[in-house]
C-alpha cells in the first residue's frame, strides 16, 4: 500500500443508497451518493487511501423485480443472478464514481491527491460446495403469494421461503467468499493513487473448474464478508463498515441492551458466539471484523454512516482492535 499512509477500506451499507423514507427515485440515490462522497473526500483530504465497497442487498432484488416484470408482460427473459450482481456493481459503482470525482473535483484534490475514481466489476471465489448452497437464507425480491411462488418456483427453479413479513420471498445461497480475482489490479490501482470502487454486493460469488476456469453461481456473497477478504489481502490497515446504527449491542433489542465501544477481538469472537449479533445483518459485520483483525488488521469500526469520521478517530462506533 501506499507508504506512509493508512489505507482504509470502507463497507456502505444497502441504507448508504436507500436511506429510511426514500422512494427509491434516482434522486434518493444521488442525495446518497454525494453523502457518501463527502466523508470519502475529507479522509482523501488528510491523505488515507481509500477502496470502497457496498451492499447490494435492495438493488439486486429490484433487478430482478424488474426482471420479472419483463418476463410476465412481455416475455423478456430474465437473466441468472450473477448477471444480476454485476448489473448492481455497474449501477452503483457509477453513482458513487461520479459523485466522488465531482466532490473531488470541487475540493481541487482530483490530479493532486487522487488520479482518478474508478469501479471495478469484481468476482468473488467461492467454495463450490460450500453448505450454503444446499440451504439458500438471503431473502431477495418482491413478495409472492403462495401460488405465485409455487408457479415461478416451477417455471424458474427458483426457491421460495414463507418471509416473516408475510408472503413468500425468493431466497438465495449466501455463500462465504475466499478472495477478489481482481485483487492485485486493485491493489494496483490504489498503489498507484486511484480510489477504488470494488467488490459490490460483495463480488460476484464464481468458481474456478478443473481447467482453472471462472463460472458465475446463483448466489449473493455478503458484502461485510467479501469488504473483510478485500481489506485482508490489502493489508489494508483499517475495516470501515459504514450502516445505519451507532454501535453494534450486546442484548440487542433487550432491556439490557449495552453498546460496545471498543472490544478485543478475543471478546468479539466469545460474544459473537454467544448468539448477541443477528445472522444477516449484525453478525456477519462483527465476523468480518473479526477475521480482518485475526488476520493482521489493526482495527475494524462497526459505524453509522453519518459518525464515520468521528469513528475513525476513535470517537464513535465500535471498534474491534487485536488482544
Ligand atoms: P447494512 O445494510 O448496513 O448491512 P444491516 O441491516 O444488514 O445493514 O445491519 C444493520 C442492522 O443490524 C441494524 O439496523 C440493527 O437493526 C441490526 N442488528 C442486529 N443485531 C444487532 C446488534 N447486536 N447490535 C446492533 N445492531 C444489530
Ligand atoms: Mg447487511
Amino acid at each position: 500500500m501506499k507508504k506512509g499512509l493508512d489505507t482504509i477500506v470502507i463497507a456502505l451499507g444497502g441504507n448508504a443508497f436507500q436511506t429510511k423514507g426514500d422512494r427509491g427515485v434516482a434522486e434518493d440515490y444521488w442525495r446518497n451518493a454525494y453523502t457518501a462522497a463527502e466523508l470519502i473526500a475529507r479522509l482523501i483530504e488528510e491523505n488515507y487511501g481509500v477502496v470502497v465497497t457496498h451492499g447490494n442487498g435492495p438493488q439486486v432484488g429490484i433487478i430482478a423485480e424488474w426482471m420479472s416484470l419483463g418476463l410476465k408482460e412481455k416475455n423478456i427473459p430474465p437473466m441468472p443472478l450473477d448477471v444480476a450482481g454485476a448489473m448492481s456493481q455497474g449501477w452503483l459503482g457509477y453513482m458513487l464514481q461520479q459523485a466522488l470525482y465531482n466532490k473531488l473535483a470541487e475540493k481541487k484534490l482530483l490530479g493532486s491527491k487522487v488520479r482518478g475514481v474508478l469501479t471495478i466489476i469484481t468476482q468473488t471465489l467461492v467454495n463450490r460446495n460450500d453448505p450454503a448452497f444446499n440451504d439458500p437464507t438471503k431473502y431477495i425480491g418482491p413478495w409472492y403469494s403462495k401460488e405465485e411462488a409455487e408457479k415461478l418456483s416451477r417455471e424458474l427453479g427458483w426457491v421460495f421461503k414463507p418471509d416473516p413479513r408475510g408472503g413468500y420471498r425468493r431466497v438465495v445461497p449466501s455463500p462465504d467468499p475466499i478472495g477478489q480475482i481482481e485483487i492485485d489490479a486493485i491493489k494496483m490501482l490504489v498503489e498507484q493513487g486511484f480510489i477504488v470502487i470494488a467488490d459490490g454486493g460483495g463480488g460476484i460469488p464464481v468458481y474456478r473448474d478443473e481447467n482453472g476456469l471462472l463460472h458465475g453461481l446463483e448466489g449473493v456473497i455478503d458484502k461485510d464478508l467479501g469488504a473483510e477478504r478485500m481489506a485482508s489481502a490489502l493489508k489494508a490497515d483499517v475495516l470501515l463498515i459504514l450502516t445505519d446504527i451507532e454501535k453494534a449491542f450486546l442484548n440487542y433489542g433487550t432491556p439490557n441492551a449495552k453498546p460496545l465501544d471498543v472490544v478485543k477481538v478475543s471478546e468479539a469472537l466469545k460474544y459473537y458466539r454467544e448468539g448477541h449479533f443477528k445472522p444477516g445483518s449484525m453478525g456477519p459485520k462483527i465476523l468480518a471484523g473479526i477475521r480482518f483483525v485475526q488476520n493482521g488488521g489493526k482495527m475494524a469500526v462497526i459505524a453509522h454512516l453519518k459518525q464515520a469520521y468521528e469513528a475513525l478517530k476513535g470517537n464513535a462506533g465500535t471498534r474491534i482492535i487485536p488482544d
